[in-house]
């Protein structure tokens, strides 16, 4: 069974083939700055050479034709006809009050998603898009919404509740949602494999650290609370976003700057103009901010120690809230790649059983593997996140009714 995983940005779509029976991946690709006068097209399929064009692309449409064609291609092709595909899985950010799990792509559903603009407004309508085009170059073929979401829906009441006036929680849907859940789902399933037990009988704190990173406290298989909120804007300082501030900060800012009283610009200022470009001033990402340490910047090192003392709060406080761990997972961009980063979190941490092992920590591999001592009660993981494939499992089960 061949599954096809679809992930449409506001400016991008981003795809996977799948093969399932071996849970193998046929092709992959983006196509980025859709809309701007040149769009990209990167591409490949397994055992051959990534592929780069420049390319002219208006809209959404316009990318999934040029997937969909350039996947049938007579000659460098991966399938004969789109019959081929028994299924698309559709990565959604945010399901809102409405999708609470995975559900096969129907009119309701699309004027269910449709509703969900006003609380997601960057992320959702490029999703639509996407089901539109899918549904003009895949006629017939069925496709599922996966939210990222979802794997939250478990958190408590009292976890997701903001303590503003009831009413925003009914009329306005303010609470916590929670980002990232595929990836958590994902890491903490991989986390039980290695551990060699169920995630029904595991405590398993995950950290999700990329651009956008969040954390999960993930109980006996159940997230009980996480980090990200009503938006992926709280919970630790990202790469360009402010994590969790004193809100009392929006109205005295909107007081002192007349520019920033309208909204789209205080969204630009605390998602796109805070976090580590905000505070080194240099840039958001985060290989950028460790070289200018090892250079002595002190911007940047300060940008460095806040985001991973935030993290280690995240940290901490979910051990209390789980009473207990048994597993600390690194994963995303930062998590998967950044010694520096991964050792600074756990540092002094050993009062709760966090006990890192620096060799393992520092040797270069993508694999996951353990980077705890021997002695550390809580093992700390690093486990390549995979939400291409967690889609692709989610839509096959959709599908089968597994
Ligand atoms: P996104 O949220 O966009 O999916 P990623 O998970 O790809 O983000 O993570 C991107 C982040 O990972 C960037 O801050 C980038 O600098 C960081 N990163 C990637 N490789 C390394 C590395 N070797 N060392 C430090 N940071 C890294």
């Amino acid at each position: 069974m061949k599954v096809l995983v679809v992930n449409c940005g506001s400016s991008s779509v981003k795809y996977t083939l799948f093969e399932m029976e071996a849970e193998k991946r046929i092709a992959w690709g983006i196509v980025e700055c859709i809309g701007l006068p040149e769009a990209y097209y990167n591409r490949q399929s397994a055992g051959a050479e990534e592929k780069k064009d420049s390319v002219k692309v208006t809209n959404h449409m316009a990318a999934v034709e040029l997937i969909i064609k350039d996947l049938m291609d007579g000659e460098t092709g991966n399938i004969k006809s789109i019959d081929e595909i028994a299924i698309v899985g559709h990565r959604i950010v945010h399901g809102g009050d409405k999708f609470s799990k995975s559900v096969l792509v129907s009119e309701e559903v699309k004027d269910g998603l449709k509703k969900c603009f006003t609380i997601a407004p960057l992320h959702t309508p490029g999703h639509y898009e996407g089901i539109l085009a899918v549904e003009k170059m895949l006629p017939g073929i069925p496709s599922v919404l996966v939210f990222d979401t979802a794997f939250h829906q478990t958190i408590p009441d009292y976890a997701y509740m903001y303590a503003l006036p009831y009413d925003y929680y009914e009329k306005d849907h303010i609470r916590k949602y929670g980002f990232h859940g595929t990836s958590h789902n994902y890491v903490s399933q991989r986390a039980a494999a290695m551990l060699g037990k169920p995630t029904n009988e595991l405590k398993i704190i995950t950290a999700h650290l990329g651009n956008g990173s969040s954390l999960a406290a993930i109980e006996y298989g159940k997230v009980i609370d996480t980090s990200m909120g009503f938006t992926p804007l709280q919970g630790v300082m990202m790469g360009s976003r402010c994590g969790d501030i004193d809100s009392a900060i929006i109205p005295y800012l909107i007081n002192a700057n007349k520019e920033l009283a309208d909204p789209e610009a205080l969204n630009v200022l605390l998602n796109k103009k805070s976090g580590l470009v905000g505070i080194s001033g240099l840039s958001a990402d985060m290989r950028t901010i460790v070289k200018a340490v090892a250079a002595g910047n002190k911007k940047a090192k300060l940008a460095f120690e806040m985001l991973c003392y935030s993290v280690k709060k995240y940290i901490s406080t979910y051990f209390g809230i789980l009473n207990g761990a048994d597993a600390l997972v690194f994963t995303a961009g930062i998590g998967e790649n950044s010694p520096s980063v991964r050792e600074h979190i756990c540092r002094n941490l050993s009062a709760l059983g966090i006990e890192m092992d620096i060799d393992k920590n520092n040797e270069p591999s993508g694999a996951e593997r353990f980077v705890s001592t021997e002695n550390s009660k809580v093992k700390i993981m690093i486990i390549p996140t995979n939400e291409e494939l967690m889609i692709a499992r989610e839509s096959k089960r959709v599908l089968t009714n597994e």
